[in-house]
């Protein structure tokens, strides 16, 4: 498929609701638009899938099988890369070794799964007891792994296709049949992996693609009776929406990746060549809107204003532009939303009295850019300080010692991601204990792979994603007694 047949054929897809137009970040134009496929499509879509789990198309294949239909997914993205990375440059504003790079990762979560279809195993126990009967017995239990029937995949726009992938390579593993819905500003790439699954031999009517909003499209899937299972990836506030709807409605199981406002210590004894980039990086990188970005550094007072000043210059130095602009290395935020969200909290800071060190504006210029930001004298009790800006905005924070270092990062509601910076082995994994978030990076920064799962403490999630227990959140355990 071309970019321009994905953009030709989305308009065509039927739909009952409004008409959604879909943009380019970098220059506000509007590139198409498709129906929003309304509450009546979710129905017929959940019905598909449902009919599919009851047929045993899927689940009921031989895992080898699976594993070879996983892997074919997998092969066809690499050879789609090029398309798919374009069209997620042009509707999600990544740079293009940005967009290629996540194109390679999320045709990984197809090979990765695809080994873990052969491996979806229980245990087995003989037990001699009496149990709650009293009476001493001889028994052989074992416990089988079974997918959830139909399940709901929902993911927001900043990652379309690596979410996409982490959601539904490992569902598909599992032997689940599903509903799809990626974020309404950023259904194209979607439509490229929906005909690679085809193609590959996922069976029709087993992943099923639902384009439209959330508070229509996602909302009825999560509220839907015969939706076992919703695996959902965005904002906090959705989050909570999603699980008041599952006790709503059949109290289906409910994983949720949420937001982060992820802290990283940079102490005195820091290699700084490596931290400040790293930092820099690890804050600015596809404009602040990744959930892991490490919006609140906290630098020791002996490095402190080093760590300003190179945070700063770093800064500087970012190239922003869209993605076919020549040396782009940041692109813009996702839509006048973000953006109108992001000046919000940067006019908040400027009335709180925080000190902008550099950035603090939108460009001038057509899209939606925002200069990379480094603010100072920031208080812990602001919003600045404690909600997630979604945005390239860093607060700067000087600490003392060690146990302020920690009492700031875990000062948060939010519990994603933590980072350490220090030579000194002993308070490096001493720290890692201390920090409340789901992964901890000790000397390093943004690090991900297949095999180690991924989640949020606190009000950053519910539940893992990645690795074996990612597969594992698509399977219920049965246990199954046997007399002897
Ligand atoms: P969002 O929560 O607004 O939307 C995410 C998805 O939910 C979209 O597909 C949207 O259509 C859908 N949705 C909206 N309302 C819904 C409802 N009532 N019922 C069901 N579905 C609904 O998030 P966003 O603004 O698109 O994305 C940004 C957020 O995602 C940030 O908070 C970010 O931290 C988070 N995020 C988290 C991770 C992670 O792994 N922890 C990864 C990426 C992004």
């Amino acid at each position: 498929m071309t970019v321009q047949s994905v953009l030709d054929e989305i308009r065509e897809r039927p739909g009952t609701g409004d008409v959604i137009p879909v943009f380019n970040p970098a220059t506000e134009e509007q590139i198409t638009e498709f129906k929003d496929c309304g509450p009546e499509a979710v129905n017929a879509a959940v019905a598909r899938a449902k009919e599919t789990a009851e047929s045993g198309v899927w689940k009921g294949m031989p895992p080898s099988e699976r594993a070879k239909v996983l892997w074919r997914v997998g092969e066809l993205i690499d050879q789609n890369t090029d398309e798919l990375a374009e069209l997620e440059s042009l509707n999600a504003g990544m740079v293009p070794m940005q967009a290629k790079a996540t194109v390679t990762v999320s045709a990984e979560f197809f090979r990765y799964y695809a080994g873990w279809c052969t491996k979806i195993e229980g245990i087995a126990s003989d037990v001699h007891t009496g149990g709650l009967t009293g009476i001493d017995s001889h028994q052989h239990a074992y416990t089988l792994k079974e997918p959830y029937d139909v399940v709901g995949l929902i993911f927001p726009w900043n990652g379309p296709i690596f979410n996409f992938c982490a959601k539904l390579a490992p569902s598909l593993a599992a032997g689940c049949s599903s509903v799809v819905k990626p974020a309404e500003e950023t259904p194209l790439t979607a439509l490229i992996l929906d005909r690679i699954l085809s193609e590959a031999g996922v069976p029709d009517g087993v992943a099923n693609l639902l384009i439209g909003y959330g508070h229509t499209a996602g909302a009825a899937i999560t509220a839907h009776p015969d939706v076992e299972k919703v695996a959902f990836t965005g904002s906090t506030e959705v989050g909570r929406a999603i699980v008041q709807a599952s006790g709503v409605s059949n109290l289906k199981k409910v994983t949720l990746e949420l937001g982060g406002k992820s802290p990283v210590l940079i102490f005195d004894d820091a290699d700084l060549n490596l931290a400040v980039p790293m930092a820099s990086f690890g804050t600015f990188v596809h404009s602040g809107q990744a959930c892991v970005c490490g919006s609140r550094i906290f630098a020791q007072r002996g490095v402190y204003d080093q760590v300003v000043e190179g945070l700063a210059n770093m800064a500087n130095a970012m190239k922003l532009g869209g993605p076919t602009e020549d040396g782009s290395m940041i692109g813009p935020l996702i839509s006048q939303k973000q953006l109108t969200r992001v000046l919000g909290y940067l006019d908040q800071g400027k009335s709180d009295g925080v000190d902008v060190v550099t950035g603090g504006h939108r460009l001038d210029r057509k899209g939606y850019f925002v200069h990379p930001t480094v603010l100072t004298n920031v208080a812990t009790t602001s919003r600045l300080f404690q909600e997630e800006i979604f945005g390239p905005v860093v607060s700067v924070i000087p600490f003392d010692d060690e146990d302020e270092a920690v009492a700031l990062a875990n000062d948060s509601t939010y519990g994603l991601a933590a980072t350490a910076w220090t030579k000194d082995l002993g308070r490096a994994h001493r720290i890692a204990k201390r920090l409340k978030a789901g992964t901890v990076g000790l000397n390093c920064q943004m690090q991900f792979d297949h095999s180690m799962p991924f989640g949020g403490y606190k009000q950053s999630g519910w539940g893992y994603e990645s690795g074996k227990a990612g597969i594992d959140t698509y399977l219920q355990t049965k246990i199954v007694w046997a007399q002897m």
